[in-house]
C-alpha cells in the first residue's frame, strides 16, 4: 500500500478530493493534513465583507469531503519537513510519514509591512475583516487586485450602515498595474466614485501606534490595518533544504514534481514552476493543476511518464467592486456592471456546491 500525504486543502488538492469521490485507487492510502477543518473560498471574501454571504456559504467542510472521498483527515499545521527521511512534524506534535507527498499550502499568511509581523492565515481572516470594516479609520495595504476588492467591499458595507468616514488604500504601484493602463483608469474611476481614499505608488515605511508613514513621507492615520500584500513563501521548504526559487517558493517542473526529490509534488501558490517562473500566483492556475497532479502522482507510483501542465494564457478576471457591481478584465478589455457581479456570484456558488452533499 502506497501512503500519499496531501498537505493543505488548496485548490489543486480540492480537485483531487473531488476525483476521489468517484474513483477508488487500489493500493493507495490517502491522507489530507491541513490547518483548518474548513477551506474558505477567497473569491467570495469580498462578498462576505460586503455582507452578501454568510460564513458557512463561503467555506468547504474538508473533514466531511474527505470522509465521502475515503480519505483520512487530520487537522494540523505542518511546521517541519525532512524530505530525506520522509517525515513531517505537525504543530500538534504529530509525526507523519509518507511514500509520496504533495503540497498545496497557503502562502498568503504574512504581511510585508515594516514594523509589523501580523499573521493572518485565511481561516482567521474573517474575524479580521469584521473588525476592520467597523473600525473608525481602516487602511488596506497592498497592490494586488484583492486589496482593491477588499477596500471597495468594506466601503460598500460601511455605506449601508451609514459609516461616513472613508476607507484608505495604500498601494506600492498604480492600481491594477499588471492588468494594463485601461484597467488602472477604470478602477480609479470606480474607486473615486466610491469615495475611496487612495495613495498609489507609495511604499509603507513605518507603522506606529496611530500613523502609517510611506516612503513619500505621507502620514496616514489609522485605527485598523488590513494587509493584503500577496503570496509569501512558507519557510517550510527552505528549512527542509528543498530546491526553492529566489523568493522561497518550492520549485517544481511543469509535471508538478520536484526534480531532486521525485516523490515530492506541489501545486497552487506555494510552488514556482521552473518552466513558467513568471506565472502569476492565482487560483485559476491552481485549479487547472489539480487533475494533472493526481494523474502524475498515479503515474509516478506505477513508473509511467508524467504529463505536463500548460497554464491558461490570458485568463479573464472578475473583480467585485461593491454594491452588486463587478469589473470584468480580459486582455485589454474592461467592462463594468451588475452582470459581472452576477456572473461571479454564479461561478462562486457553483464552486462551493461542487464540494457539498
Ligand atoms: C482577501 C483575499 C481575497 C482573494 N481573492 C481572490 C480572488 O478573487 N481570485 C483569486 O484568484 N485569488 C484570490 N485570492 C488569492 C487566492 O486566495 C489564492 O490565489 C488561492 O487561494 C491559492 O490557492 P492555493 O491552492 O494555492 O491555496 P489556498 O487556497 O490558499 O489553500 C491552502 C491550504 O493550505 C492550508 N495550510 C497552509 N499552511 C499549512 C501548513 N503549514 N500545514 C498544513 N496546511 C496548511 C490552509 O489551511 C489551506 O487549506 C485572494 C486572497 C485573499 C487573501
Amino acid at each position: 500500500m502506497t501512503k500519499l500525504l496531501l498537505i493543505g486543502g488548496g485548490h489543486a488538492h480540492l480537485s483531487i478530493l473531488r476525483s476521489l469521490l468517484h474513483e477508488e485507487i487500489s493500493d493507495l492510502e490517502v491522507t489530507l493534513i491541513t490547518s483548518s477543518k474548513f477551506q474558505y473560498y477567497s473569491g467570495m471574501f469580498s462578498g462576505f465583507t460586503e455582507g452578501q454571504y454568510d460564513e458557512d456559504e463561503i467555506r468547504i467542510d474538508l473533514e466531511s469531503l474527505c470522509s465521502r472521498a475515503s480519505v483520512s483527515f487530520i487537522e494540523d499545521t505542518i511546521i517541519s519537513f525532512d524530505p530525506m527521511q520522509k517525515v513531517l512534524l505537525g504543530f500538534s506534535g504529530g509525526i507523519y510519514s509518507f511514500d509520496v507527498i504533495s503540497f498545496d499550502i497557503e502562502p498568503w499568511s504574512s504581511s510585508e509591512l515594516i514594523s509589523t509581523s501580523e499573521l493572518i492565515p485565511k481561516h482567521h481572516l474573517l474575524d479580521k475583516l469584521k473588525k476592520v470594516r467597523t473600525s473608525d479609520s481602516p487602511v488596506i495595504i497592498g497592490n494586488a487586485a484583492e486589496a482593491i476588492e477588499m477596500a471597495l467591499s468594506i466601503t460598500s458595507w460601511r455605506k449601508k450602515y451609514n459609516m461616513s468616514k472613508t476607507v484608505t488604500l495604500i498601494s506600492s504601484s498604480s492600481l491594477l498595474h499588471s492588468f494594463g493602463g485601461k484597467a488602472t483608469k477604470k478602477i480609479k474611476e470606480i474607486a473615486h466614485h466610491q469615495n475611496l481614499e487612495i495613495y498609489e505608488n507609495e511604499q509603507v515605511n513605518d507603522v506606529n501606534d496611530n500613523y502609517i508613514m510611506t516612503d513619500k513621507c505621507t502620514k496616514v492615520k489609522y485605527t485598523s490595518i488590513l494587509p493584503i500584500t500577496g503570496p509569501k513563501a512558507s519557510s517550510l521548504f527552505k528549512q527542509a533544504l528543498l530546491p526553492v526559487d529566489s523568493d522561497g517558493f518550492l520549485l517544481v517542473e511543469d509535471t508538478l514534481q520536484n526534480v531532486e526529490y521525485p516523490y515530492v509534488f506541489g501545486a497552487g501558490n506555494c510552488v514556482t514552476i521552473s518552466e513558467y517562473p513568471e506565472l502569476v500566483k492565482r487560483d485559476v492556475h491552481a485549479m487547472k493543476q489539480g487533475p494533472i497532479l493526481l494523474k502524475n502522482i498515479k503515474r509516478f507510483i506505477s513508473g509511467r511518464s508524467l504529463e505536463r501542465f500548460k497554464p491558461r494564457r490570458n485568463p479573464y478576471s472578475l473583480l467585485s467592486t461593491g454594491e452588486h457591481q463587478g469589473l470584468f478584465i480580459y486582455k485589454n478589455m474592461t467592462l463594468h456592471g451588475k452582470w459581472v457581479w452576477n456572473m461571479k456570484h454564479i461561478i462562486n456558488q457553483r464552486f462551493i456546491k461542487n464540494h457539498v452533499l
